[in-house]
């Protein structure tokens, strides 16, 4: 009955290759597939919903690049965009018309926001908004909620989700203790520990920083009031609200998780979808607190890059031809596929739960599928041992999931009905191997 695996001499090949010039062969590390073992597929070519390996091995892609590519890979009006922008000169050092386009884009989407800075990637955004919070407020102390990832900005490392979840790390050596010093970590979606920090430290906050919901411990919607309680502590306290939209902005709806709630934060950081694949990214915010950055204030922030005229041209032709129709099918996509996993542990007898945060979903193994997970201590207690089998069953059938249970699921809005076709075929098998997994401690 077992499927041959793929072949994957290539992979492996240059896998051993890699190891030998980047550390663990990669460069981000959830691509070394350390969580659920095997030989990480080394991508030869990729076009709408499906990705090709370096052996010719075809997937369904459901990671989407870690969510930037909504429109799907290779998508037309992206890739002649950014050949337009390249025949005209890579980088200038020096402002275009495309940039102010691209920031007016952000700023008629996502009300909150008044001015934009753009950046080369999500860490450098959270980095450059909590340093801006700090010179703004004259405070030192940060919020951050355990699970919840923001980059690899030293001072948010502590208690992170995505990679540092995934290889199980509390924190990161290299991080000082005065980096980490002003950090205060409080459990996800807990308001009454947020509460009690203000009592304690509520003239020294600088800023609470959230994930809009979080997507880097698995799909972790804030619980009902969650973010508004957050926007009124902060207020009430003279402290500013970092809403970190580099996964849900642009992706969940046409203005982010801001499009779905409304809370309104000081500070957004953007990234993903906004950048269409290419390095870009985005901070901003109300304009009397982006008016502290260099050159108009004191805060110092730069980029050689920034505003990168290739990387701003694939940006703003993915949010221009993603329409009103193009989240539809995020969203319709997105509770399919969920609905057809669901279905599939169901029959195979694997008690689980497909949570949401608006199209961003991920599957747990719990024990409980009746109560929702709305924290890390929650994600870490769901059988996790069972994610890698069902992982690599689904890569053998030509179904690239992303390679940790810590790991929100992304689909994009070119998968099309062989695509579903293909899901449907391996699901059967994946949930029986999660069925059959062992190695967790018997309940
Ligand atoms: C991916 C991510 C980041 C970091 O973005 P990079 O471009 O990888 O540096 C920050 N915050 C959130 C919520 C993210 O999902």
């Amino acid at each position: 009955m077992t499927q041959p695996p793929a072949a994957t001499e290539r992979s492996a090949e240059l896998f051993s290759r890699a190891a030998a010039a980047i550390p663990g062969g990669v460069n981000s590390p959830v691509r070394a597939f350390s969580a659920v073992g095997g030989t990480p597929r080394f991508i030869s070519s990729a076009s709408g919903c499906r990705l090709v390996d370096a052996d010719g091995n075809s997937y369904v892609d459901l990671v989407s690049s870690w969510g930037p590519m909504i429109l799907g890979h290779a998508h037309p009006a992206v890739v002649d965009a950014v050949q337009r922008a390249a025949t005209t000169g890579l980088s200038f050092g020096a402002p275009t018309e495309a940039e102010v386009e691209l920031a007016e884009e952000i700023i008629a989407r996502v009300d909150p926001v008044e001015r934009v800075r753009l950046v080369n990637s999500g860490t450098e955004a959270t980095m450059s908004a909590v340093r801006l919070a700090r010179g703004f407020t004259g405070r030192s102390k940060i919020i951050k909620f355990s699970g919840c990832y923001h980059g690899h900005v030293d001072a948010l490392l502590a208690d992170a989700g995505s990679g540092v979840a995934t290889l199980g790390l509390p924190t990161s050596p290299g991080v000082t203790g005065a980096a980490a010093h002003d950090t205060i970590v409080l459990p996800y979606n807990d308001i009454q520990a947020v509460t009690a920090a203000f009592a304690e430290h509520g003239d020294e906050i600088a800023a609470v920083i959230t994930e809009a919901a979080a997507g880097n411990m698995g799909a972790i919607a804030p619980v009902r009031g969650f973010n508004a309680a957050l926007r009124g502590l902060t207020a009430r306290h003279g402290a500013l609200l970092i809403i970190d939209e580099v996964m849900t902005g642009f992706r969940v709806s046409p203005a982010g998780w801001f499009g779905l709630e409304g809370v309104s934060g000081d500070l957004y950081t953007f990234g993903k979808v906004m950048s269409g694949g290419l390095p870009a990214a985005a901070f901003g915010g109300r304009a009397e607190i982006m008016a502290s950055l260099a050159p108009t204030g004191p805060v110092y922030q730069a980029g050689t890059l920034s505003g990168n005229p290739v990387a701003v041209a694939a940006g703003l032709a993915t949010l221009r031809h993603a329409d009103a129709d193009t989240y539809l099918t995020l969203d319709r996509n997105a509770e399919r596929i969920g609905t057809m996993i669901g279905d599939a542990l169901t029959a195979a007898g694997v008690s689980h739960r497909v949570q949401y945060a608006g199209n961003l979903f991920s599957v747990f193994f719990t024990d409980d599928p009746d109560t929702a997970i709305v924290d890390y201590a929650g994600v870490k207690a769901t059988q996790t041992w069972r994610f890698a089998p069902f992982f690599h069953a689904l890569l053998d059938a030509g179904v690239y999931p992303p390679p940790s249970a810590f790991e929100a699921w992304f689909v994009n809005a070119a998968l099309d009905d062989a695509a579903f076709d293909a899901i449907a075929a391996a699901l059967p098998r994946a949930a029986q191997a999660a069925a059959a997994a062992t190695g967790g401690e018997p309940k």
